[in-house]
């Protein structure tokens, strides 16, 4: 058994000219994991050093890099999870973190499995995580799919009542929400997130997944990311990181579902087939998943127009991305 190790950045409709960008910081962050594993760390180390790389890339939507709440804040999520021990620790809409990863480790050291808000802000302080500016954590191109989102929502508004949106400006002004929702629909456009699962030379399994979640999502709003089962997983026989439209991913558990494919027998790439096939038969909304199996075996697939990837397993001569 060889030790080997994939990485995501995102389902959804990716651009042409960030192709490059997409797997040049893939690759990266496939390459950091994979000296972890090769200099004999854990899966469980290689996965957070792999996301830590992607949340530190501005052009990834988790961490540096995510996309707005409706209201202009930046809530993030992550979720890091050991197979053989069953360890788990999620952070959920946590503001002001350079890296949600290491938060949701330390949670996993700590009794809890899911922190949220104000009380995952209090456990970072104690346990010595600077809480960094607003300001880091905004990129230029996030804050320009925030215009366009809240353009759009105008337009749509006005079309329908003749009204301009009377909400949601906070870190833009004011903040009347209204009860009338900002209808979250699934779009190709809105994805990103980013993930790392991975096999160790002592034959253990770790994954890991981290976002901003979806571009002008509801205040609050959680999607599959953190949540074990949901946007995540690993047992002693494999591990899985999702990507996609969150509601549908925690609707049909499809990190659960990948992995229950892999323990009746499948390998990873058709368990990856089988549990996206299963999304595009039961629900209505895109994204893509990563796994590793006990055996070494890497398996990817999405239903997205792309899904940024890299991996790399004992057998290959050097890291292959694609989106
Ligand atoms: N699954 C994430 C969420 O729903 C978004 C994504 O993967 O792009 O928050």
């Amino acid at each position: 058994m060889g030790i080997a190790l994939i990485v995501h950045g995102g389902a959804g409709a990716i651009a042409s000219d960030r192709f490059a960008s997409a797997q040049t910081g893939c690759r990266e962050a496939a390459l950091i994991g994979w000296h972890k594993l090769q200099e004999g760390h854990s899966a469980l180390e290689a996965v957070e050093a792999a996301v830590r790389i992607l949340e530190d890339n501005p052009n990834f939507n988790a961490g540096t890099g995510s996309c707005l709440t409706a209201e202009g804040n930046i809530e993030m999520d992550a979720g890091i999870m050991e197979g053989h021990t069953q360890r788990v620790g999620a952070v959920a809409n946590v503001e002001r973190i350079k890296n949600p990863i290491s938060l949701a480790r330390r949670v996993l050291e700590s009794p809890h499995v899911l922190l949220v808000g104000r009380g995952a802000q209090i456990f970072a302080r104690e346990q010595g995580i600077h809480l960094c500016r607003r300001q880091e954590l905004l990129t230029e191109h996030q804050q320009a799919n925030w215009q366009h989102a809240h353009a759009e929502r105008a337009a749509r508004l006005q079309q329908q009542h003749g009204t301009e949106p009377s909400y949601y400006r906070t870190e833009l002004g004011s903040t009347s929400a209204s009860a009338t929702s900002n209808h979250l629909e699934d779009s190709d456009e809105k994805h990103g997130t980013v993930g790392a699962v991975a096999l160790d030379s002592f034959g253990t399994l770790a994954a890991a997944t981290s976002t901003g979640g979806i571009v002008y999502k509801y205040p609050g709003r959680i999607g599959d990311s953190p949540l074990v089962g949901a946007g995540f997983y690993a047992d002693e026989q494999s591990a899985i990181s999702c990507t996609g439209y969150g509601e549908d991913f925690m609707r049909l558990l499809i990190a659960k579902r990948a992995a229950d494919f892999v323990a009746r027998g499948m390998n990873a790439h058709a368990a990856a087939e089988a549990a996206i096939a299963l999304l595009g038969t039961k629900a209505t909304g895109t994204g893509g998943l990563i796994i590793v199996d006990h055996m070494g075996n890497l398996g990817f697939a999405w239903n997205s127009t792309h899904m940024a990837h890299a991996y790399i397993t004992q057998d290959m001569p050097e890291v292959i991305a694609g989106v």
